[in-house]
């Protein structure tokens, strides 16, 4: 994938001209301070960037509108200091379109009782000046996420990298481009949804290409590049033996390259961060692509087969959100369960399309029938999740908007070994049983393509759909059916408010 575009989140410190010049230095000298440290302890790639301290309306309306315009601001922090009389802050937060994050810390953390005098006390106001910016906020409806603590405390730093990470994710579905090689699978109800819709509310461009515009690219790939790729399979993989050089169907892993070499060369000369793909329309391809789509979603491509594009951007989404963490990310589906009582699982998998950042030691690389699609045998990557806490995650499109619904998971060890499974697969054990998972998530009508990410938690989830003002239902060990079903029809009542607000 091409190189990724800078990020930066910028570092607001709000106060006033009423405190004369010391102060004012002061201010600036531990606000920077407080924002080196935040800059030390954030793993996200987005750097931080310290602002000038904000002293007047104009300047804070300014930096809002500059933080709109700069493509490499993926969001705010912003700190009272001192007091900002937060009449100040109407025009810029009003103006602002990015994420904000309101800190809510000090640059003490210990008081100094024995030497505490009105000087320390005019300068260390975030107690109440974050109250006078709190309350501005709400006044203006202005969606962000508070964060309460000192910096030098890792929770709250942790906090901060989850929001940054929401906030890169965010930044890249707001000029992601998506193709779809063919359309949705036939009469399928859950992977449509409204283009239009997706684009205004979350910036992604959703657009399908002709499967043969695909298989032309593909056709034109030259024989060097299809060995070279064989290479790096070899060095990466358990090949099985009849698809190694000299083997009977290497061929197929020869073809299986190609598909690669044409699709990546296909998505990176449209500057295409994620694609779907539909097994009832592959033109001129001979295999559906399985090696190709796991190792391209290994490179943070998103995914969704079956033409489900919702899915694929959230995979990108999610994949850029993690970005440096352990762990992985991948399309998946909820495929068959383990319904003996006290051992209920979830064993999920896809026809092929699974990724390898999930799985636990080597990928063995293997050719096997599909039963589905008409074509030649594919070559795809078989193996295990590693086991783990995870999270699963959906869209829908609910018509009058979308909604995600996740799901948080331990991924297990398969009770017993799989053989005669020629799919990668997870198998987990679903928050807070499998019984209470499973009655929610189809009461919320949530789909049965997710993402699985081992990386992330339930809390960048919940900043991502903040920032994007999409409702989020979360199934996690205090779920009740019953707390559940009022969540949706409270959620249902709000979201349908709020569209008008
Ligand atoms: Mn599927």
């Amino acid at each position: 994938m091409s190189a990724q575009p800078e990020r930066e989140i910028w570092f607001l410190t709000g106060s006033q001209g009423l405190y004369g010049d010391d102060t004012l230095a002061q201010v600036a000298e531990q606000s920077r301070e407080i924002s080196a440290m935040l800059s030390e302890g954030l793993r996200t790639r987005a750097r931080i960037v310290w602002k000038p301290v904000l002293t007047d309306a104009a300047a804070i309306r300014r930096a809002c509108v500059e933080a709109n315009a700069a493509d490499h601001c993926v969001g705010l922090i912003a700190w009272m200091h001192t007091f900002s009389p937060a009449k100040m802050w109407i025009a810029g937060l009003d103006a602002l379109t990015k994420p904000l994050l309101h800190l809510h810390t000090q640059a003490n953390r210990q008081l100094p009782w024995s030497t505490i005098d009105m000087d320390f006390m005019n300068l260390n106001q975030a107690a109440h000046g974050d109250r006078e910016f709190g309350y501005v906020q709400s006044r203006l409806g202005v969606a962000r996420k508070t964060v309460a603590g000192h910096v030098s405390d890792p929770g709250v730093v942790r906090r901060i990298d989850a929001w940054a990470r929401a906030a890169c994710g965010r930044a890249e579905l707001a000029t992601l481009k998506l193709a779809r090689f063919g359309d949705n699978m036939r009469d399928v109800a859950v992977t449509e949804g409204d283009k239009v819709e997706a684009q205004l509310r979350l910036g992604v461009s959703v657009n399908t290409y002709g499967v043969n515009d695909l298989v032309a690219v593909v056709d034109a790939v030259d024989e060097a590049a299809v060995t070279s790729l064989v290479e790096r399979y070899e060095d990466e993989y358990r090949i099985a033996p009849e698809l190694r050089a000299g083997g009977e169907r290497h061929d197929s892993l020869r073809y299986a390259a190609r598909i690669e070499a044409g699709l990546r060369a296909f998505l990176e000369d449209g500057g295409f961060r994620a694609f779907t793909t539909n097994f009832e329309d592959l033109g001129g391809l001979r295999q559906l692509p399985g090696l190709a789509v796991q190792r391209l979603m290994a490179d943070g491509y998103g995914f969704g087969g079956e033409g489900d594009w919702k899915t694929s951007l959230l995979l990108r989404t999610l994949k850029v959100a993690s970005e440096g963490l352990s762990g992985g990310t991948s399309f998946m589906e909820d495929y068959t369960y383990h319904l003996v009582p006290g051992e209920e699982l979830i064993l999920g998998a896809h026809m092929l399309e699974v990724c390898p950042t999930i799985a636990a030691g080597t990928p063995s690389c293997e050719i096997h029938p599909l039963g589905i699609g008409g074509r030649e045998d594919p070559v795809r990557l078989v193996f295990d999740a590693e086991p783990g806490p995870a999270v699963v995650v959906g869209l829908a499109d609910m018509g009058d908007r979308f909604r995600l619904v996740a799901n948080t998971v331990d991924v297990v060890q398969a009770p017993q070994p799989l053989p005669k499974l020629p799919v990668a697969r997870a198998v987990w054990r679903p928050d807070p049983d499998l019984t209470t998972s499973t009655e929610s998530w189809l009461t919320a009508g949530a789909p049965h393509h997710t993402v699985l990410t081992s990386a992330l938690g339930t809390e960048e989830l919940e900043d991502l759909a903040e920032m994007l003002h999409v409702e989020l239902a979360v199934i996690d060990s205090d779920t009740t059916v019953r707390g559940f079903t009022r969540e949706l029809r409270w959620n249902q009542a709000y979201h349908r408010l709020a569209q008008g607000l």
